[in-house]
């Protein structure tokens, strides 16, 4: 069962290897599962305001190494240095926003006949995270911080692609002074790594980012031992543009709503539909747009999309290509590495593959609309519904539209996603829970009710 031997991290701006990280092996994953479920009942009795403390001073060495973690993301993921600052600066500021929640969590007093009635909120015990590549630090990061605000300890699987920014902030955390056993990073295979914290029975919940494909399967595995799970999935988000809007701004925006992260994003608005009426003046300026989209080396201070994160990802993406006819795209460096340039296909029909899957890749699908019934139909017409975006100048009509659109997360007039304090995830296959907000730490907590008779 135990697969030895070690992962080679491939630079996807150069095509090169640089690294090997070793891959952790069953039982070692299993040692790691149960140092964590050793250390947790003296983290959990840990005074709130001590526990709160150490999550200030986790913060606090993050943010110190922001420009080391940052490169190390441009160098193992190819994310563009300007995203990489803010990913780790996104995870000081989660770490920051629930190092308020040990003193906080408070539970209810709720009027009862012949006594008191009381609540508390009690944590888990270890909380498995399983993060994927597109986002390494700061989707590990909204599992982490509201887990261990709340009192559990944590085991964390990077992706295999893209270990090494966890695998720094493992090391960050006892820097900090979180005693050994809080915080443990296990980098290692899906199968292996991943599967243990689904089916050990000392790992209580499983947070899941990744395919819907896999989601699905850690929801069964989970079953089995009736665990908590939180799926955070693939989305095929709907960026709809009304005539009525500011259409120059709305096609200003498009290309940074799709290709950031050069489209590795579950949030991504990779349906574009247009109002019949404005669709010829949004191509034109979307095609400006797009040429504009700098795509170069991602250490280039002023790089808006590096390259694809692995050869495999690169290649899937072509095959939708190769199905589809593209309108126009922009500029990428060739040679090696894994790059794509942005594209844009005008879409013929809901049936299109490049329609209806999540491409994750910078490929964007446009499509003209004639009415708000037929834009909210489409926009429904997916297993998705993660996010999306409304562009219109009527407010009455933004409202109505943001209430009729299946999915976690609206933006109007913006195509901003996240913010750490407020709730995101997913409709649908999208996924099952929310992470980020004021909730987040509830998620992490069994509730108990206790009746004291007087
Ligand atoms: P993936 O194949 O589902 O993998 C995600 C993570 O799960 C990786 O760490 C992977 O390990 C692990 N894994 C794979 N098989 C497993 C198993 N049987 N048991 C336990 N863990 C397992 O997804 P991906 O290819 O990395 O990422 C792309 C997908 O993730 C896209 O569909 C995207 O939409 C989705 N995504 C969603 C969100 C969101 O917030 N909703 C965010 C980011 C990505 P390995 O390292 O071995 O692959
Ligand atoms: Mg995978």
């Amino acid at each position: 069962m135990a697969s030895t031997g070690a992962t080679t991290l491939v630079n996807p701006a150069t095509g090169r290897g640089f690294r090997e990280v070793h891959s952790v092996t069953e039982a070692e994953a299993d040692a790691a599962i149960e140092s964590a479920h050793a250390a947790f009942p003296s983290w959990r009795d840990l005074p709130p305001g001590e526990r709160a403390r150490l999550l200030r001073a986790f913060a606090a060495v993050v943010d110190a190494h922001n420009e080391e973690l940052a490169r190390l993301e441009v160098e193992n993921s190819g994310h563009t240095i300007g995203n990489a600052r803010w990913e780790a600066g996104n995870v000081r500021d989660v770490l920051n926003y629930y190092s308020a929640t040990p003193e906080r969590l408070v539970g209810k007093q709720i009027p009862v006949a012949g006594g008191v009635d009381i609540t508390f909120h009690e944590p888990l015990g270890v909380v498995g995270v399983i993060v994927p590549w597109n986002f390494p630090m700061p989707i590990a990061g909204w599992g982490f911080a509201p887990a261990l605000a709340a009192g559990n300890t944590v085991v964390l699987k990077p992706a295999e692609l893209t270990p090494l920014t966890a695998i720094r902030i493992g090391e960050l955390a006892l820097e900090a002074g979180l005693p050994p056993g809080v915080f443990t990073v296990v980098p290692g295979k899906g199968s292996v790594v991943g599967n243990r914290f689904v089916t050990h029975p000392d790992v209580h919940k499983v947070v899941f980012t990744g395919s819907t494909e896999v989601g699905k399967q850690i929801m069964a595995g989970c079953a089995e031992q009736v665990k908590h799970v939180t799926l955070e999935l693939g989305g095929k988000s709907a960026n709809i543009v009304f005539a009525d809007a500011d259409v120059a701004a709305a096609a200003a925006e498009a290309p940074g709503a799709v290709f950031d992260n050069a489209g590795q994003d579950c949030c991504a608005r990779s349906r574009i539909l247009v109002q019949r009426s404005v669709y010829d003046e949004f191509l034109g300026r979307l095609e400006t747009a797009v040429r504009d989209w700098r795509v170069i080396d991602p250490a280039d201070e002023s790089s808006q999309m590096g390259p694809m994160v692995s050869a495999g990802q690169r290649d899937s993406v072509l095959q939708y290509v190769d199905g589809a006819t593209v309108a126009f795209s922009g500029d990428a460096p060739s040679g090696d590495g894994f790059w794509l340039p942005a594209m844009v296909v005008e879409s013929s029909g809901v049936a299109e593959p490049v329609w209806r899957e999540e491409v994750f890749g910078p490929l964007v699908a446009v499509m003209a609309f004639d009415d708000e019934d037929e834009a909210v139909a489409l926009a429904n017409d997916s297993d998705y519904g993660l996010s999306g975006s409304i562009y219109t100048g009527d407010l009455g009509r933004a409202l109505r539209v943001s209430r009729g659109v299946q999915t976690g997360n609206l933006s109007v007039n913006s195509h901003a996603s996240v913010r750490y304090w407020t709730p995101f995830g997913g409709y649908k296959m999208s996924g099952l829970g929310r992470e980020l907000g004021p909730d987040a730490p509830y998620a992490f907590t069994e509730e108990k009710n206790v009746f004291i008779a007087t």
